[in-house]
C-alpha cells in the first residue's frame, strides 16, 4: 500500500466488529468528536504473519498493493518503514489508525541497520511533535508518535533470539513494547506454555521493560478486574492470524483450515488473538499517556540536556492557510521566548543533575 494513504472503512460493511466504540469510556467526549489517533508499529522477521494479523485485527486490508521481495531483493534491501492509515468508524466513534510496518527487519546478514532505521523513524515522529508543539497551530497537531509496538517472536525457536533481545533493549526506552508469539497454531499447548515462560524469563534476565498493564483501581468492578488478570496472564500473547471466513458448525468464523480441522482465530481456546485485541482497545489511552509522559518526555529532556534548541518552525510559510495578525505574532513571539526560557531552565536542571 502506498505510504500514508488513507482509506475510509466502516465496520458495518464487513462481518465482525472491532470494538472501538468502547473508546468513549476512556477518552474525553471532545476527542471522540474529533476522532482518536493511534499509531501501532509491527516489528518482526518477514513471514511471521504480521500483515495477516494486522488485517485480521482491524478487519481491513491494510496492504492491498503489497509486493513480497525475493531472497536476492531482500539481501540488497534495508528496513523500510511503511506507514498505512485507515479510518475506522464504529457507532459514531472515529479512529484514525496508522500501522507502521517494518519490512526487511532481520532479513540482512548484519542487522545493525534494522535498529538504526527504526530508532530514526521513532525519533523523527517525536521531533515532529516537538516542533509542532512549539508552532502556531498547536490545537490541531497530528500525533504520529508510535504508541505501541507489537514485537513478533518466532514460534520455531527456543525462546528469544539475540536479534530480539537487542531490538527490545534498544527500543524499550522509546516505545511501549508488546511481545507477541507468532503463528501460535504450530505449537501444542505444552510447547506454548513452555515458550511463553522462556520468553518471559529472558525478558526479565536481560532487563527488558515491556508494556505492563496498569493495576486496577480497587473500586473497579470484579468482572473488569478478572479481565485484566487474564490479559496479564496471557503475556506474551500467542496469536494466529487469518483473513478467510470459514463455516464451522453453522457459524462463520475467521480461521485457518487444516486437513485435521480449523484453527479459529477468535476462539480463546485456540489462541490469544481476542485477548491481544481487547488489551489494545481497552488500554489505548494508557498506551498514549505512557508515550506522552514517559517516552516523549525522555526524548524531550535528552534533547534539551544536549543543549540543542528545538527547531524553529516558520509557520507563516509552512501553514499557508494560517493568517497571522500582528497581535498574534507578538503573542507568539512572547510565548516562544517564555518557552525558550523554560527549556533553558530544564536544560540547566538536567545538567546540574548529571553533574551531581
Ligand atoms: P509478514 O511477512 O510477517 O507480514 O507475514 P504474512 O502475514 O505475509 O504471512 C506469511 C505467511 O504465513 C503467509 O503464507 C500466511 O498465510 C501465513 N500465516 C499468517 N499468519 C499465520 C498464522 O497465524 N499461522 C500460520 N501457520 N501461518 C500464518
Amino acid at each position: 500500500m502506498s505510504s500514508d494513504s488513507v482509506k475510509s472503512f466502516s465496520s458495518l460493511e464487513t462481518p465482525g466488529y472491532v470494538g472501538f466504540a468502547n473508546l468513549p469510556n476512556q477518552v474525553h467526549r471532545k476527542s471522540v468528536k474529533k476522532g482518536f489517533e493511534f499509531t501501532l508499529m509491527v516489528v518482526g522477521e518477514s513471514g511471521l504473519g504480521k500483515s495477516t494479523l494486522v488485517n485480521a485485527l482491524f478487519l481491513t486490508d491494510l496492504y492491498p498493493e503489497r509486493v513480497i521481495p525475493d531472497a536476492t531483493e531482500k539481501m540488497a534491501q534495508t528496513v523500510k518503514l511503511e506507514p498505512s492509515t485507515v479510518e475506522i468508524e464504529e457507532r459514531g466513534v472515529k479512529l484514525r489508525l496508522t500501522v507502521v510496518d517494518t519490512p526487511g527487519y532481520g532479513d540482512a546478514i548484519d542487522n545493525t541497520d534494522s535498529f538504526t532505521e527504526i530508532i530514526r523513524y521513532i525519533d523523527e515522529q517525536f521531533e515532529r511533535f516537538l516542533r509542532d508543539e512549539s508552532g502556531l497551530n498547536r490545537k490541531n497537531i497530528m500525533d504520529n508518535r508510535i504508541h505501541c509496538c507489537f514485537y513478533f517472536i518466532s514460534p520455531f525457536g527456543h525462546g528469544l533470539k539475540p536479534l530480539d533481545v537487542e531490538f527490545m533493549k534498544q527500543l524499550h526506552n522509546k516505545v511501549n513494547i508488546v511481545p507477541v508469539i507468532a503463528k501460535a497454531d504450530v505449537l501444542t499447548k505444552k510447547e506454548m506454555t513452555r515458550l511463553k515462560q522462556k520468553v518471559l524469563d529472558e525478558i526479565r534476565e536481560n532487563g527488558i521493560r515491556i508494556y505492563t498493564l496498569p493495576e486496577c483501581d480497587s473500586d473497579e468492578d470484579e468482572e473488569y478486574k478478572e479481565q485484566v488478570r487474564q490479559l496479564k496472564e496471557a503475556v506474551p500473547f500467542a496469536v494466529c492470524g487469518a483473513n478467510t471466513l470459514l463455516e464451522v458448525r453453522g457459524r462463520k468464523v475467521r480461521g485457518r483450515l487444516y486437513p485435521w480441522g480449523v484453527v479459529e482465530v477468535e476462539n480463546p481456546d485456540h489462541c490469544d488473538f481476542i485477548k491481544l485485541r481487547s488489551m489494545l482497545i481497552t488500554h489505548m489511552q494508557d498506551l498514549q499517556e505512557l508515550t506522552q509522559q514517559v517516552h516523549y518526555e525522555n526524548y524531550r529532556s535528552e534533547r534539551l540536556a544536549k543543549g540543542v534548541p528545538p527547531p524553529k518552525r516558520n509557520t507563516l510559510i509552512e501553514d499557508k492557510n494560517v493568517v497571522v495578525s500582528d497581535k498574534d505574532r507578538i503573542l507568539q513571539e512572547k510565548e516562544a521566548e517564555l518557552k525558550r526560557m523554560q527549556e533553558m531552565i530544564v536544560a540547566m536542571q538536567a545538567k546540574m543533575q548529571m553533574q551531581q
